[in-house]
C-alpha cells in the first residue's frame, strides 16, 4: 500500500525513492529491472506531471512491472505531519523528512488568479536570525537537499491534486547559504515540472557572494531582496546581516546583478509600525532606490508571539505606497495569506504548535 510507509523499507537495503529522480537515474532502474526506457519516460510523468501518491497508480505499467518496481522503489520517503487550511484557502503543511526533520511549506491561492504558488522552505532552521522572523529564532540546523526541496513541492500536488505555477523561496531558510541545492531544484523545477524561469523566485536577506554568483549565472528568474529597512541603523536592529554585508555594499551588487541579466529585482519591505513606516523612512528608501531597476513589495507585517513589532495602520501602509510611487517605482502591497494559521510572511518556524 501506499503512502508514509513507502520509502522505509524493512531489511538492509533501504527503497530508492522516486521523488526528485530525473529521467536518467529513472532509467538505471528501468534497466536493471530489464525494463525499456519507454517505462522509464511514463514513471516519470507519473511523478511529475500527474503526481500520483503510489505506485500502484501508476496504471499504464503492467501490475506485474508494478510489483517488480514496488520491491524496490517508493513514489516518496517525506510524510505530512500537520496540515492547516486557513480561512483565505492557503494551506500549510508541515513536512516530516526520514531524519525526523520538519520543515513547513505553504500554498497560496488567490480567488481572481489562475496562479498557485508554492512558498518552500531551503533549510531547516536558518542562521540569518532576523528579529522579525520565527524561523530565525531556531538557528541553523542543516541544509535541505535539492530533492527534499523539490518534495515540497511534490507534496502539494499530491495532496490536493493542483498544478503549482509558480515557486516562490521564501520559506524557512536563507537560499543563497544553500545554493546548488536551490540552482538544482530550480533546473528540476524548470525541466521536470515544466515550471518557467520567470515564475521561480529566490529571496534573499542580502548575501553578496550568492547575489554575485547568480548574477554570472545570468539568472532569469526574479531576484528578491529582503531589504526591510531605509538605513543602516533600522537595518541592523532587524536584520544582523547587516554587519557583514551592508547596504551601499548590497547595492552595489545589486546594480552589478542587474546589469549583468537585465533582469528588474523586486525589493521586499517589511512595513512595522513607527520603525520603518515613517515618512522619513520613505524619503530614505526613494533615495537609496532611486538608481536600482526595481519594483517593491510592502509586506505589512504579521505579529508573532515572539517579539514586540507590530503591524502599521492602513493609512500609514497606503501613505508609504503612494509616496513611493511618486519616485516612480512600481510598489505593491502584498495581500496577506494564511496570518490565521500562522503560515504568513516570517510566521514559518517549522514547529508544531500545541
Ligand atoms: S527572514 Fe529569512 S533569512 Fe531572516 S531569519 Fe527568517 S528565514 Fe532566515
Amino acid at each position: 500500500m501506499a503512502g508514509c510507509q513507502e520509502g522505509r523499507k524493512a531489511g538492509n537495503n533501504p527503497m530508492i525513492v522516486l521523488s526528485g529522480l530525473d529521467l536518467h537515474e529513472i532509467e538505471k532502474i528501468t534497466d536493471e529491472l530489464k525494463a525499456s526506457k519507454f517505462r522509464a519516460r511514463q514513471i516519470h510523468n507519473w511523478i511529475y506531471l500527474k503526481s500520483v501518491k503510489s505506485i500502484d497508480e501508476m496504471t499504464d505499467l503492467s501490475v506485474k512491472f508494478r510489483e517488480q518496481l514496488k520491491d524496490v522503489a517508493a513514489v516518496t520517503d517525506t510524510k505530512i505531519k500537520v496540515k492547516q487550511e486557513s480561512a483565505d484557502g492557503t494551506l500549510k503543511y508541515l513536512l516530516e523528512y526520514p531524519d525526523g526533520e520538519c520543515v513547513e511549506t505553504v500554498l497560496m491561492r488567490f480567488d481572481n488568479r489562475a496562479n498557485l504558488t508554492a512558498c518552500v522552505s531551503s533549510q531547516v532552521g536558518c542562521a540569518v536570525n532576523c528579529s522579525f522572523c520565527a524561523t530565525g529564532k531556531r538557528g541553523f540546523i542543516r541544509n535541505l537537499t535539492y530533492k527534499e526541496i523539490i518534495e515540497q513541492v511534490l507534496t502539494i500536488q499530491r495532496d490536493t491534486g493542483l498544478k503549482v505555477t509558480n515557486v516562490v523561496f521564501m520559506g524557512q531558510g536563507e537560499p543563497l547559504l544553500n545554493l546548488d541545492n536551490v540552482l538544482k531544484a530550480m533546473e528540476i523545477f524548470n525541466e521536470n515540472f515544466q515550471i518557467g524561469a520567470r515564475r521561480l523566485t529566490v529571496s534573499t536577506s542580502g548575501i553578496i557572494p550568492g547575489i554575485e554568483r547568480l548574477a554570472e549565472l545570468d539568472m532569469q528568474s526574479t531576484l528578491a531582496i529582503s531589504l526591510h529597512a531605509p538605513n543602516h541603523e533600522v537595518r541592523r536592529k532587524l536584520m544582523k546581516i547587516e554587519d557583514k554585508y551592508s547596504m551601499p555594499e548590497l547595492k552595489k551588487a545589486l546594480k552589478t546583478y542587474i546589469e549583468k541579466t537585465g533582469r528588474r529585482i523586486t525589493i521586499e519591505y517589511l512595513l512595522i509600525k513607527d520603525l520603518n513606516d515613517t515618512l522619513g523612512s520613505v524619503k530614505e528608501l526613494v533615495s537609496y532606490l532611486h538608481d536600482l531597476k526595481c519594483n517593491v513589495n510592502l509586506i505589512p507585517y504579521n505579529p508573532t508571539e515572539k517579539n514586540d513589532y507590530q503591524k502599521p495602520s492602513n493609512n500609514s501602509i497606503m501613505r508609504f505606497k503612494s509616496l513611493l510611487e511618486q519616485s516612480g517605482k512600481k510598489v505593491t502591497v502584498r495581500l496577506e495569506r494564511g496570518a490565521d494559521i500562522d503560515a504568513a510572511c516570517g510566521q514559518l518556524s517549522g514547529k508544531v504548535k500545541n
